[in-house]
């Protein structure tokens, strides 16, 4: 194929998959412990519906076939099997969706900073005062018709440690989930915004060190941990790209990378699910 052709057919090709004005990116389908589970409402009512899951309020867009979607965050310990979703304004007061089981691996971790492993009296008295913190900033949910979940890559390395694996730190018998996915790079190294969003608030924190938590809307936060210098404030508002800080190894960690976090409906998901396939297979393990 001569490439002027080739430029056509992508051409071609675009305006078929582009979906109407009113559509948007939306994360991938991957209902399995840790992901997305994607639900069709089947209406195109002007306003969205108001969708609950376990209780939590989820993230509704417009899909490409003009329906509303719901995008559902699957937690770590869900059962596999059929969940239902409850739905305000529509005829259907709930609809069903189906989890699917997934093998997360196995993995030992040895930390040398004893404390960490095992913490003393005043550093779990510290923990629990800090702890509030973090969950009240995972749960923020600000109304957005509009959510960008198109990310990029928050740093550029290796990506270390995946999310969902099952963790046994220095021979302990608890078995921890790794509940963000690690990028391993330089003390340093940038740490940029993979989308747009708002700054809720920044710490120094036991476990995770120096800390950041983004709010993109519609119950998608966004958290990044281990930074050595942080660069933004609460209330700061971010394009993608934009830089937060960098990359450290501040809290409980084993060497410097960034341990990054999704959360949706205030339940941390897979944060591959966000970015474009070729960049989530870049991985070495
Ligand atoms: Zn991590």
């Amino acid at each position: 194929m001569t490439k002027v052709f080739k430029r056509i057919l992508a051409v071609c090709l675009f305006l078929v998959i582009t979906p109407s004005i009113f559509a948007q990116d939306l994360p991938h389908h991957n209902p399995v412990p840790g992901g997305i589970a994607i639900v069709d409402l089947q209406s195109n009512s002007d306003s969205a519906p108001e969708v609950y899951f376990e209780e939590r309020r989820v993230m509704v867009l417009k899909g490409n076939n003009g329906h509303w979607q719901a995008v559902i965050g699957i937690p770590l310990t869900i059962k596999t099997g059929k969940h239902t979703i409850k739905i305000k304004q529509t005829d259907k007061a709930q609809l069903a969706f189906n989890v699917t089981g997934k093998k997360y691996e196995l993995r030992h971790i040895t930390i040398d900073n004893k404390r960490m492993v095992s913490p003393t009296q005043a550093d779990i008295e510290r923990h629990m005062k800090e702890k509030p913190l973090i969950l009240a900033a995972l749960k923020t949910w600000t109304e957005q018709s509009e959510v960008p979940t198109a990310f990029i890559l928050p740093v550029q390395g290796r990506l270390s440690s995946q999310f969902g694996l099952r963790r046994i730190y220095n021979k302990q018998d608890r078995i921890r989930r790794h509940t963000g996915l690690d990028i391993a790079a330089i003390v340093g190294t940038p740490i940029v915004a993979p989308a747009a969003g708002r700054v809720i608030r920044t710490g120094d924190y036991f476990f995770t060190g120096g800390t950041v938590f983004v709010d993109h809307g519609q119950g998608l936060v966004t958290m990044y941990c281990h930074l050595s210098k942080t660069e933004v404030k609460a209330g700061d508002i971010l394009k993608q790209g934009d830089r937060i800080g960098e990359v450290g190894m501040t809290g409980r960690v084993s060497g410097a990378h960034l341990h990054w976090v999704v959360s949706l409906n205030n339940t941390k998901v897979e944060p591959k699910l966000f970015l474009a396939e070729q960049v989530s297979q870049r991985t070495t393990q």
